[in-house]
C-alpha cells in the first residue's frame, strides 16, 4: 500500500513542507552555499531509506523553519570529507513525524528536527570512521556532536541539533586512546583546525538569498 505524499505544510518538529517544483527550488538555492563537494540538493531530500524503498512515489520536504537546523552539520559533513578524502552516500536527512514513525526512528531523532544525516563511505570506509570518532572525541563537545553506528560502515552524524545540548553517542564504544592509535594510523597530523569550519560561527549563521524566495513560515 502507498502512501499520498502530503500536501500543504505544518512548520515546526516533525511537521513538512509540500514537495512542489517551487518549494523545492528554493530548497535548492538555500542549500546551496553550504553543500559538500559533490552532494547535490536534491540529495539532501531522502528522508529514509527503508521507507523510500516502500513508498518511491512518496515526497516531503523538511519545513522551512527547520532549514538552518542542516547547516551545522553540513558543515561537518564538508570537514570529514576534507580531512578523510572520503565522499560519502547520503541515505536519510529530514522524517517527518510520519515518516519517522513509519521508519523506526526513535521519538528524540535529530532527524525530526532536520539536523540528522545518515551516511556511508563510498570508499576507505575504516580511514573515514575513525576520522569521525576522533572528530567526536576531540571536538564533539564543542559542537554537541552526536555519532551513531547501525552498521560497521553506515553512521549517523549530528551537530547543535536543537533538543541535545551534549555530544552523544550510540553503536559504538572505542575508548579516546584507541581512537587516538586509530587516527594516527591513517592521518599523520593532528585535525588540522584552519579549516575546522566551527571558527567562524558567523559563517554557520545561514543569511538567505533574498531571491531564493525564503521566509521561516511555511
Ligand atoms: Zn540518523
Amino acid at each position: 500500500m502507498g502512501f499520498e505524499s502530503p500536501v500543504g505544510c505544518q512548520a515546526g518538529r516533525g511537521g513538512w513542507l509540500e514537495y512542489t517544483p517551487q518549494n523545492l527550488d528554493q530548497f535548492r538555492c538555500y542549500f546551496q552555499p553550504y553543500l559538500p563537494p559533490n552532494v547535490m540538493a536534491a540529495d539532501l531530500t531522502v528522508s529514509s531509506t527503508d521507507f523510500t524503498h516502500l513508498h518511491p512515489d512518496y515526497h516531503l520536504l523538511p519545513p522551512r523553519d527547520l532549514w538552518p537546523n542542516l547547516v551545522p552539520t553540513l558543515a561537518l559533513l564538508r570537514y570529514l570529507m576534507a580531512v578523510s578524502g572520503v565522499s560519502f552516500q547520503i541515505h536519510s536527512v529530514y522524517r517527518s513525524s510520519f515518516v519517522n514513525s513509519h521508519s523506526g526512528g526513535a521519538a528524540a531523532s535529530a532527524h525530526m528536527d532536520c539536523s540528522g544525516i545518515d551516511i556511508t563511505p563510498n570508499t576507505q570506509p575504516q580511514k573515514a570512521i575513525w576520522l569521525a570518532k576522533h572528530i567526536w572525541y576531540q571536538k564533539g563537545a564543542s559542537i554537541k556532536m552526536g555519532l551513531g553506528f547501525y552498521t560497521s560502515t553506515r553512521f549517523h552524524i549530528d551537530a547543535r541539533a536543537p533538543h541535545h545540548p551534549q555530544k552523544r553517542r550510540w553503536g559504538w564504544g572505542q575508548s579516546a586512546s584507541v581512537c587516538q592509535h586509530h587516527y594516527n594510523q591513517h592521518f599523520s597530523a593532528t585535525l588540522p583546525d584552519d579549516i575546522w569550519p566551527f571558527n567562524d560561527n558567523a559563517a554557520l549563521v545561514p543569511t538567505p538569498d533574498e531571491s531564493c524566495g525564503y521566509s521561516p513560515s511555511c
